[in-house]
């Protein structure tokens, strides 16, 4: 995996990158940040409709490979593993497809892979945890992260008078600050031949991880048939920006402070997927927005079903409000985007047709 290539000689002064990745491996081994009473909601834990659509779609994906038995369910950065329980339910009304799965945890936070097991206790399904991908074996696979990549790290370089620098944390007296130190400019990410030439003040971002990992798919696609859908919030088009941000308490907050007590992400840039993606190969579908996906995959029919059994008014008021939520364009539905890399030779999966 390709590292950042800082060697900074002052130790109270460290890349971004190494303080988003230190930051958040604290994060997420020391909070219960996900859910009303953590930090952040994420899908899966706004309505149960949102992992039971993922696990029809991919039931439908298994029967596409061919109903391969064994096959290996992953999911990255599984959360309170609510999203895998509720995909494993509608696995078990699928013929033959809960006797097949075998589930992949990756997850290096060890309070998190206890709450997916106490989640999972219930499901009597092989499941094992992994802290990378690279540690799973190579098998036919269906794999899913949601809000997984934008935990990962990233760099930012801005454009100043003397050419790019890389954007660091230093620890001062007063806590930590932003500074900026020389960078080589094969650091910098190619900028696409539509952006006009920088500008001092300029800045770009890199998910050093996101290459190598597209890549390492697309390998495992050579040897076994596989299909993997992310879905996060980001940007189809690559642009100059800071998306850098924490969030504490369900608002935006300084990202310098508090370290590791609160939500480092970044957007994720689905444009560099896609464009890796088919550079190794892959059948690439989307981005498409969630709300669109969620949508051609049948939300309101399911929505509908949760109606009719809905046993109170506020019930009711409540799926029509998390429905909306999960599929605005104004909330989730578009800012969130889906991606789905696969092997080759498989057909089209559902939900991408761009309308
Ligand atoms: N997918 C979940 C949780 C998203 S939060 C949901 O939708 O609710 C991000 C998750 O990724 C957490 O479980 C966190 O512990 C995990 N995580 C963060 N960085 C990781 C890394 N480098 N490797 C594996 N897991 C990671």
């Amino acid at each position: 995996m390709r590292e950042s290539a800082v060697s900074l000689l002052n130790p109270n002064m460290t890349s971004l990158h190494d303080y988003m990745s230190r930051c958040n491996a604290k994060y997420y081994s020391t909070r219960d940040a996900i859910g009303a009473r953590g930090d952040f909601i994420t899908a899966p834990e706004i309505s149960q409709m949102f992992g039971e659509i993922l696990g029809a779609w991919a039931a439908m994906r298994w029967q596409q490979m061919g109903r391969p038995a064994p096959f290996q369910l992953i999911e990255m950065g599984p959360g309170k593993g609510t999203l895998m329980a509720d995909v494993l339910r509608v696995f078990t009304r699928v013929p033959g497809m809960i006797e097949a799965v075998h589930v992949h945890l990756v997850e290096t936070s060890q309070s998190m892979r206890a709450a997916q097991a106490q989640k999972l206790s219930d499901i009597s399904v092989t499941i094992e945890w992994h802290d990378t991908l690279l540690d799973i074996p190579a098998a036919p696979f269906i794999l899913i992260a949601n809000e997984f990549l934008d935990a990962l790290p990233i760099r930012q370089f801005i454009y100043t008078l003397q050419g790019w620098q890389e954007r660091g944390v230093a620890q001062t007296d007063h806590g930590h600050e932003w500074m900026t130190f020389e960078t080589d400019a094969s650091n910098v990410p190619t900028l696409p031949k539509y952006l006009p030439p920088p500008i001092p003040g300029n800045m770009v971002e890199d998910c050093p991880l996101v290459r190598p990992l597209v890549e390492h798919l697309a390998e495992r696609m050579k040897q076994f048939t596989g299909t993997a859908l992310f879905i996060d919030y980001g940007y189809a088009r690559m642009d100059y920006g800071d998306t850098f941000q924490a969030v504490c308490k369900h608002e935006y907050a300084d990202p310098l402070q508090r370290a590791g007590e609160q939500d480092l992400t970044a957007h994720v840039n689905f444009a560099a997927i896609e464009q890796w993606g088919r550079g190794a190969g892959m059948q690439l579908m989307g981005p498409i927005g969630q709300g669109e996906f969620l949508i051609q995959n049948g939300l309101r029919m399911r929505a509908d079903k949760l109606l009719d059994g809905a046993k109170s008014g506020l019930e009711k008021l409540r799926i029509i409000e998390d429905a909306h939520r999960l599929t605005a364009p104004d909330e989730m539905g578009s800012l969130f985007k889906v991606i789905c890399l696969s092997s080759p030779q498989l057909p089209e999966p559902a939900g991408f047709v761009v309308s």
